[in-house]
């Protein structure tokens, strides 16, 4: 059993305009709050089972405000199972993702895996019984490239960003120069790696890192780690790039010595899941997504 470890909220961004929370109540239970003068969003909402947590996170730092969006930056159990409680507990509040999640929220078989995923954390953090809300999952706006969501003052430009999911999207505020990313890009695994996390598109993901290189940013929300600032940004987006070609050619390499797809699973698993990667995400998920990312990489390989 993991040691129990509640998070209070925990501020890492805040000037004149917005403010940023790390409000997830458990590592790996990813969930970020946005607060400027006029609106709150929450960006990703974490685990079902610590979602009563967050959401006291969240009212401590709302102060009697409302919480006005919930934007999910893809449909994974880390990211989007607290919605629920939120829509059943903030009044009016709007969930937003990407046309893909509504449509992976509206099939039996994903939530049964999402309730799966999530009863296996639970019982890693030592709790046996919570709410299971994930048959309430709905989405109350669609958005995709292009749209934007006014905060008052500070706009989040929707960015798609297929390649972890197909439903992965992201947001640019150009007031901040901030870019808040999602896990296509890959997630911070220490100083020189980054995970790669390109489960449905190796090619795309590459596209979305190689799309941020070009943008002026000065910001970067990082899923799992929080706000990375001025040269951090680059030095990440470099990383990013580089593990996820690294991943590419050992995957495609080992194919290629005639290693088997659990060869090849093992392999990738000793070079990327580190300590750090072991603080974020399960060891049951990493290997989840290693069966379905190590296949696609070789059928994209063939299909080139
Ligand atoms: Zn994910």
């Amino acid at each position: 059993m993991k040691q129990i470890r509640k998070i209070e909220a925990q501020g890492n961004y805040r000037d004149n305009q917005l403010k940023i929370v790390n409000v997830g109540a458990f590592m790996g239970s990813d969930a970020y709050l946005l607060i400027t003068k006029e609106k709150a969003a929450l960006i990703d909402s974490g685990f079902s089972f610590c979602a009563g947590q967050m959401i006291e996170n969240i009212e401590k730092e709302l102060n009697g405000r409302n919480l006005d969006y919930v934007l999910l930056t893809h449909s994974h159990y880390d990211h989007a199972s607290g919605s629920p409680y939120c829509k059943a507990h903030f009044l009016g509040v709007k969930i937003i993702a990407g046309v893909y999640a509504e449509k992976i929220f509206a099939k039996p078989s994903a939530l049964a895996i999402m309730a799966e995923m999530n009863e296996s954390v639970a019982k890693d953090y030592g709790v046996n019984s919570y709410e299971d809300r994930l048959n309430e999952l709905s989405v109350d706006q669609v958005v995709g490239e292009g749209d934007v969501i006014d905060m008052g003052g500070v706009t989040l430009e929707v960015i798609e960003a297929p390649g972890h999911t197909k439903c992965s999207i992201a947001f640019y505020i150009p007031e901040e120069k901030m870019l808040i990313s999602c896990e296509t890009m890959g997630v911070y695994a220490g100083e020189d790696l980054v995970a790669p996390c390109f489960l449905v598109g190796y090619e795309m993901s590459l596209r979305f890192i190689k799309r941020a290189q070009t943008m002026d940013i000065e910001k970067i929300l990082v899923p799992h780690y929080g706000v990375m600032i001025a040269d951090q940004c680059k030095s990440f987006l470099k990383n990013a790039l580089r593990s996820n070609e690294s991943l590419y050619k050992l995957i495609i390499n080992d194919a290629k010595e005639g290693k088997t797809t659990e060869g090849i699973i093992d392999h990738y698993k000793s070079v990327f899941y580190n300590a750090e990667m072991k603080k974020i995400q399960p060891e049951q998920a990493f290997e989840l997504n290693a069966k379905y990312l190590v296949p696609m990489v070789l059928k994209e390989a063939q299909e080139k």
